[in-house]
């Protein structure tokens, strides 16, 4: 379903993603795992169609979204590092600007902002500015966008950060939920984790894919993945 071949990018003379090709197949979860600074964001800006990339193709069902980057938007829902929040927005209004801007036909809006209002816990919330939100519900506000309109490829770009033990538990369950029936991409530093949620696991190095597998195939590398 995504092919990503020989992906290059350069910031300046600093290769951030060198040469990195992998294959994505449908309704499972990818985590890709590195250090920071690895490229997992540049990668996923790329992919998403956000930021353009110095050589390479990444193709969704065979289209090529480096040339085509509104494509992207249509199968891709994405949550990126820093989400595009509108502080002085409701999260109510934010998450109904967010499905017009996606496209969703206008009768199904409503019924779509409900369904993410309830499965990612913001209902009581709705009517609050988003500046006024602790950076978990912020979180969850980004996820929220992210999901909305269940798009066939979720991209969460470090998706637990910020949030306390109990908002992480239920995230992961939320996120192992999608995966029953969309592909879902995510990233994260902390072993754990893509251990714990990810069918399989990308590791990624100074922009490189060093090793790509199972959890339980990569029990080996994984032991010393802090050496990375
Ligand atoms: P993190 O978990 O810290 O976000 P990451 O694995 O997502 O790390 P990237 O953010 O993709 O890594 O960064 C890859 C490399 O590219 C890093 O060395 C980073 O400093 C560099 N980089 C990222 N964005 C830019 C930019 N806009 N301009 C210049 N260099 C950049």
């Amino acid at each position: 379903m995504i092919e990503v071949k020989n992906l290059v990018k350069k910031y300046g003379n600093h290769l951030a993603v060198d040469n990195l090709s992998f294959k994505i197949d449908k309704g499972k979860i990818y985590g890709f795992l590195g250090p920071n600074g690895a490229g997992k964001s540049t990668t996923m800006n790329i992919m998403t169609g956000y930021l353009g990339a110095t050589e390479g193709e990444v193709l969704i069902d065979g289209h090529d979204i480096l040339r085509e980057p509104e494509k992207a938007k249509k199968y891709i829902g994405y949550l990126p590092e820093i989400p595009p929040l509108y502080m002085e927005m409701t999260v109510q209004e934010y998450l109904d600007f967010a499905a017009e801007l996606k496209g969703i036909p206008k009768e199904k809006r409503e019924s779509s902002v409900e369904e993410v209002l309830k499965l990612v816990k913001l209902k009581d919330v709705r009517e609050r500015l988003i500046r006024n939100l602790s950076k978990g519900y912020r979180q969850r506000v980004g996820l929220a966008q992210a999901i909305l309109g269940f798009p066939d490829i979720i991209i969460l770009d470090e998706p637990t950060v910020g949030l306390d033990p109990k908002q992480i538990i239920e995230i992961r369950e939320l996120i192992r939920d999608l995966a029953k029936k969309h592909t879902v991409i995510l990233s994260s530093h902390i072993l754990a984790e893509v251990k714990e949620v990810c069918d399989y696991i990308m590791i990624i190095s100074k922009g490189r894919l060093v090793a790509s597998d199972t959890p339980d195939n990569l029990e080996h590398l994984l032991d010393d993945a802090e050496s990375l």
